[in-house]
C-alpha cells in the first residue's frame, strides 16, 4: 500500500464499504481516495479491478458515494429518500455495464465492459446500494452510534442490534473511552 493515504475500512457489504471510503463524517473527516489512483485501488481489492481513473470518474464516484449515504440515512432514520440522491443512483446503476459472471467454483464475479471501466464498477455499487435501500436483502440499515462517525451500515445480526458500523475502530474506542470514565470517575 503506497505511503501516505489513509488506509481502507472493508466491511461485508459493498456499498457500505464504499461510503465508508469517507469516515468520521462527523467529525475531523478522513477522505480515503483522495487521488484517482486511491479508488483504483479501493475497487481492486473490492474484486472490481479496473486499469485506469481519471479526475472526472473521482468525481463520479464521490457523488454516488455523498448519494448512498444520504440515501442509505434516510432508510435507516425512516425518513423519505431524498430525490437528487435517489436520481445520481439509479443513473449510475443504469450506465453501468458489468455482467455477473459464475466461476468453476461457484462464486460469483464481476466482469466490466471495459478496461478502465469505473462507470461499469460504480453501476455494480450503485445496484449493491439499490438492494440494501429496497429492503430486498436480508437486514436493517442502521446509523453507527459514535457522535463522530453516524455512518450508515448494514446490520445482518441475528438480534438486529449492532452498534457501530465497525467493531475495530467505532466499538473499540467507545469502549475505551468507557473503560476510562469508569476508572478515572
Ligand atoms: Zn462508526
Amino acid at each position: 500500500m503506497p505511503a501516505g493515504f489513509p488506509d481502507f475500512r472493508l466491511g461485508s457489504v459493498l456499498a457500505t464499504s464504499f461510503t465508508a471510503t469517507l469516515t468520521e463524517r462527523c467529525g475531523d473527516a478522513v477522505e480515503r481516495i483522495p487521488t484517482p489512483q486511491r479508488l483504483v485501488d479501493w475497487l481492486a481489492v473490492s474484486g472490481l479491478a479496473v486499469e485506469s481513473c481519471t479526475g472526472e470518474q473521482l468525481e463520479l464516484a464521490r457523488e454516488l458515494r455523498e448519494s448512498i449515504h444520504a440515501a442509505a440515512t434516510a432508510a435507516a432514520t425512516q425518513a423519505a429518500l431524498p430525490a437528487p440522491a435517489v436520481r445520481v443512483i439509479n443513473d449510475r446503476s443504469a450506465q453501468g455495464r458489468a455482467a455477473a459472471v459464475l466461476t468453476p467454483e461457484g462464486e460469483r464475479r464481476w466482469r466490466l465492459g471495459s478496461a478502465s471501466g469505473v462507470e461499469d464498477a460504480l453501476g455494480v455499487i450503485a445496484a449493491d446500494a439499490i438492494g440494501i435501500i429496497s429492503g430486498e436483502r436480508d437486514g436493517k440499515l442502521a446509523l453507527c452510534a459514535s457522535p463522530t462517525c453516524r455512518a450508515a451500515f448494514f446490520d445482518t445480526s441475528q438480534s438486529r442490534t449492532r452498534r457501530w458500523c465497525d467493531m475495530n475502530t467505532c466499538g473499540n474506542r467507545q469502549k475505551k473511552a468507557r473503560f476510562h470514565a469508569k476508572n478515572v470517575g
